[in-house]
């Protein structure tokens, strides 16, 4: 496997003294990562997986190469906006972005097609073409999401705070935003239209936001729909862009990233950090620990009881619960893209607009159809990719499901889950594969190698509890925690990554920003929006 970084050995150990070990090497650990050592700091990243990247990395097999969990990322399509800035400076410039065509996200509805284009005339003009009696209803919702978006900026700006000062100004500056993201997406959106196929469409890409709109915050609806309404690019070359540009950027601050190097425990003493133990035993001393590796492994998993409970994050962990899971193909044909007419818009398939119905009868039968399927065309979407990869196109593919299904295998180990997980695997196979076909139908005689990923992947490869990989659900109750942020009751212990503000790989990034903005005790995402 190809990737940025050392493998850590036990044989050898960890030489050398560092400023600040980081856990994880996801986009949320590399960018905090990558902000210490660009002030001087010298930093140690370990990594549990044979990879860095978390889920930003790309692996290349039989020929072809996936990434996992990167597709599509919104407002980076301009140097002058605030989201292409803090990338730019993460990864110190090592980013170029593609843009997605115009029409970038395709929802399917009960088998009935919508594409959605990019930039908020033609979203507003092409949801009034469908829905001509709706045209007041999608006004009144596109003001909405503008507003909501506006009010979030309270909620980032006292998670940048010192804890002292964010408490005495939180009722204050959250105020608006709560009004929004206490209440729930469909019960808003029900407001506003009596049509159940236009809250199907405007909602058909909820797995962006890791909730349906019966259970998620409309606040994080509107996050979302804002992050994309002028469409999505792609970082030239995959997600493992990110890895190669910011991990020189530590290593030449005099830091380390070692991988195949999973901490057991964050050690605390007296309510303070002292270091980390690896799983390989030995005790790494460090006063600064960075969790990137989401807020249930970090407090659950990493923390002994004791700190948990001395510091009362036990109570507080009780109130979030991990997000969904999902099952995957990551798909190779031996023509290219353009060849096979991949158009790089995303498709998102739901079998009807009832999205209760469809996921009350996947999590009833796993055989029912997935409550959504979202397919993905990277080698469409890359520019790089026919230089690399010339005559081969790839898909990536997931569909919704529930844990419950696979905790029959929760206990089995990762190439030892017995024939009964890969018959299933090859069911999981079929069923996607059937579904990406009905939409484009001419890939099918160009098909060359197929690999599922199920929940019990994202467990095994990032150590994602349950398979889920976005971290704390987007609910109502999620954006009242106001634990949830970089600096930890732990003396020393600071989390970074998309816990703690929202997910997706921006919010991942922001978790580092604040994390990193934290210990350095300067707000680096004003000095990054607004440079002198
Ligand atoms: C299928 C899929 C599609 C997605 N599509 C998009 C998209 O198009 N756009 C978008 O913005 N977002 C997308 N996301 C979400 C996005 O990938 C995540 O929100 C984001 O990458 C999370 O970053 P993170 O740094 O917080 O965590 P991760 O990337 O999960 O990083 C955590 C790291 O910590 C490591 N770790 C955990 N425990 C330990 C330990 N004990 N010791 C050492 N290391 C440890 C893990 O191995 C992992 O590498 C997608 C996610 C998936 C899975």
């Amino acid at each position: 496997m190809q990737t940025e970084g050392a493998p850590y050995r036990k044989s050898t150990g960890i030489k050398g003294s560092f400023d600040a070990v980081v856990i994880g090497s996801g986009m949320g650990g590399l960018s905090a990562a990558s902000l210490l050592a660009q002030n001087g700091r010298r930093v140690l990243v370990l990594e549990q997986h044979n990879v860095i990247g978390g889920l930003t990395q790309s692996y290349t097999r039989n020929g072809y190469r996936w990434t996992v969990g990167l597709h599509y990322i919104g407002e980076v399509g301009s140097p002058a906006t605030a989201t292409w800035k803090l990338f730019d400076k993460v990864t110190g410039g090592g980013i170029r972005w593609a843009p997605l065509p115009a029409i970038y996200n395709r929802m399917m509805i009960g088998g009935r097609r919508y594409d959605i284009p990019a930039g908020a005339a033609p979203y507003a003009a092409a949801l009034k073409d469908y829905f001509p009696r709706e045209a007041a209803a999608i006004d009144r919702y596109l003001d909405l999401v503008r507003n909501v978006s506006s009010a979030s900026a309270g909620y980032f700006a006292q998670k940048a705070l010192p804890q002292s000062r964010a408490e005495e100004v939180y009722d204050r500056i959250c105020g608006s935003f709560h009004e929004h993201s206490d209440r729930l997406t469909i019960d808003v959106l029900s407001e506003l239209t009596t049509d159940p196929e236009l809250i199907a469409v405007i909602c058909a890409n909820w797995g962006d936001y890791s909730l349906e709109p019966t259970k998620s915050s409309f606040a994080m609806h509107c996050m979302l729909v804002k992050h994309y309404l002028n469409g999505g690019h792609y970082p030239v070359g995959g997600g493992a862009a990110f890895a190669r540009s910011i991990v020189p950027i530590v290593e030449g601050a005099g830091g380390l990233v070692l991988h195949s190097a999973e901490v057991a425990e964050i050690i605390v003493s007296q309510g303070r950090t002292t270091g980390v133990r690896l799983t390989s035993g030995e005790v790494f001393a460090c006063p600064l620990v960075i969790s990137n590796a989401g807020v249930h492994n970090t407090f659950g998993r990493l923390l002994s009881a004791q700190a948990r409970t001395a510091s009362g994050l036990d109570r507080a962990v009780s109130q979030v619960v991990e997000s969904y899971a999902v099952v995957g193909v990551n798909i190779g044909f031996n023509r290219s893209a353009s060849e096979l007419g991949f158009d790089g818009a995303n498709i998102w398939a739901h079998p009807s607009n009832d999205f209760e119905a469809n996921l009350e009868a996947h999590r009833r039968d796993f055989e029912a159809p997935f409550p959504w399927t979202f397919a993905t065309f990277p080698s469409a979407k890359d520019p790089s990719w026919d230089d690399d990869f010339p005559g081969k196109a790839t898909v990536e593919m997931y569909g919704y499901t529930d844990f419950r299904h696979f905790e029959t295998w929760s206990a089995t180990r990762w190439m030892r889950r017995g024939d009964d997980y890969l018959a299933l695997k090859d069911r999981i196979r079929e069923r996607l594969l059937d579904d990406l076909f009905r939409n484009v139908p001419a890939a099918r005689s160009a098909l060359d190698y197929v690999e599922v990923s199920t929940p019990l992947s994202y467990e095994t490869f990032v150590k994602r509890e349950r398979g889920g990989f976005m971290g704390i659900e987007a609910s109502p109750q999620r954006f009242r925690q106001t634990w949830l942020r970089a600096t930890t009751p732990i003396d020393g212990l600071y989390l970074s990554g998309q816990d703690v503000s929202t997910d997706g790989i921006i919010g991942a990034l922001v978790g580092g920003v604040l994390a990193s903005s934290a210990i350095l005790g300067r707000d680096l995402m004003r000095d990054i929006r607004t440079p002198t």
